[in-house]
């Protein structure tokens, strides 16, 4: 049998931690490695896979169109990039679409409209102010913008124009403002950074600040888009709206595409200011649309909603029974559980061991991020394995 690490260790650039696991197929909540043994999936190709692995609604769309149109150019109308804009729009609070290929791509372009307004509505302004613990991608200018010193000490000198203040506190936004200030862009809930939830009136006391400077607000929904966290968008649970949206995981049900949003005032691109080789290829919209309009006629969202619910309730319970989980967090299925001590290495290798795949978002916290059409029956699975885990790996400190 080949030695696929060894390959990869031969030809791959080094950027990747792997876990010891070469994975070849997948269905549903479920995939399997190049040996025939099975996993239950809480990563979801990084809160990917929506609609689990190969969802027939997506291998359908992705067929038909490869044997129609893959690529043109967005010199000529393809019809799927319009039927998917049509969408997204009637769906959201936005009115016009751009569509790219991943998610940094988006925030990029989210960043290059704000700027645009800027140049335009706000006296030249182009500074964007992000969080703290965030993530918008990993191109130069996002690295600006994502709060974290590790993603970006290794790149010096950044960009300028980005300014990363403490999450959560609409003190820190005010104090930051000044008259080169653009936009604001944070993440409905923060994902990379632990799934960091906002504090009550966060989003919507950003939102009235924005309102008043006469900013943008751009909602960084690349991962919290597409139901996530039991709503299409996870800006309808804070009663507020942005001005502009990026989407990117979750959108493709696996297929690589990225979208920013903009209400029409904010929408100020003419020909020629940006552009995409790729972006709105037919391929990629056709597997876009189809994602969508199942998560819309089938009420995933919902899904998502209450399943979530049911595995934070289960994780409760484990944190009740063990004094070492500090924190349970979450909305919808984007979850996380925190320890007291940096074991999530270990709880990530042990997981993978009893045939559950989880994510170590922080050394001492995991993250859940399940396809969003899972139900209760994988959710006890999940928890069960958990459960074991701990035990085997904290040796039997119940309390
Ligand atoms: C994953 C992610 C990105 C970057 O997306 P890529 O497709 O990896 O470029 C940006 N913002 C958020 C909130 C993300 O979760």
């Amino acid at each position: 049998m080949t030695d696929w690490p060894e390959l990869e260790r031969k030809y791959f650039m080094r950027t990747f931690e792997r876990l010891p696991l070469t994975l070849v197929r997948g269905q549903g909540a479920r995939v399997w490695d190049d040996t025939g043994r099975e996993y239950l999936d809480f990563v979801g190709g990084w809160a990917v896979t929506c609609l689990g692995h190969c969802h027939p609604a997506v291998v359908e769309a992705v067929s038909a169109q490869a044997r129609t149109l893959i690529q043109v150019s967005n010199q000529f109308y393809t019809i799927p990039q319009l039927q998917l804009a049509e969408l997204l729009v009637q769906n959201s609070c936005l009115d016009k679409v751009f569509l790219c290929n991943s998610g940094a791509e988006a925030a990029e372009g989210a960043v290059k409209l704000a700027r645009r307004y800027g140049k335009l509505h706000l006296k030249g302004a182009y500074e964007v102010i992000t969080a703290t613990g965030s993530f918008h991608g990993r191109t130069l200018a996002m690295v600006a913008a994502t709060g974290q010193a590790k993603f970006q000490e290794g790149y010096v000198p950044l960009p300028s124009g980005f300014v990363n203040v403490e999450y959560n506190s609409i003190e820190a936004i005010q104090a930051a403002t000044t008259d080169q200030t653009c936009a604001v862009m944070l993440e409905t809930v923060q994902g990379e950074g632990g799934v960091n939830l906002p504090n009550d009136l966060y989003l919507a006391e950003v939102r009235a600040w924005c309102d008043l400077k006469g900013l943008l607000l751009i909602l960084d929904e690349i991962q919290t888009g597409i139901g996530r966290t039991g709503t299409l968008f996870a800006y309808q649970q804070y009663d507020i709206e942005p001005d502009i949206m990026t989407l990117a995981k979750g959108l493709g049900g696996g297929v690589p595409i990225g979208a920013f949003l903009a209400t029409d005032s904010a929408s100020v691109f003419v020909p020629g200011e940006h552009g995409s080789t790729f972006g709105g290829n037919p391929l990629a919209c056709a597997a876009g649309y189809a994602t969508l309009k199942f998560v819309i006629e089938n009420d995933i969202s919902d899904n998502a909603g209450q399943v979530g619910q049911y595995l934070l309730a289960g994780l409760e319970g484990l944190k009740q029974k063990y004094h070492f989980i500090t924190d349970v967090r979450g909305r919808g299925l984007l979850v996380a559980i925190e320890f007291d001590s940096d074991i999530a290495q270990q709880l990530v290798l042990a997981c993978l061991d009893e045939g559950l795949l989880v994510n170590r978002v922080k050394p001492n916290a995991l993250r859940l991020m399940p396809p969003l059409i899972i139900g209760k029956e994988e959710v006890d699975e999940a928890l069960d394995i958990l459960d074991n885990v701990l035990v085997a790996v904290m040796g039997r400190k119940e309390v």
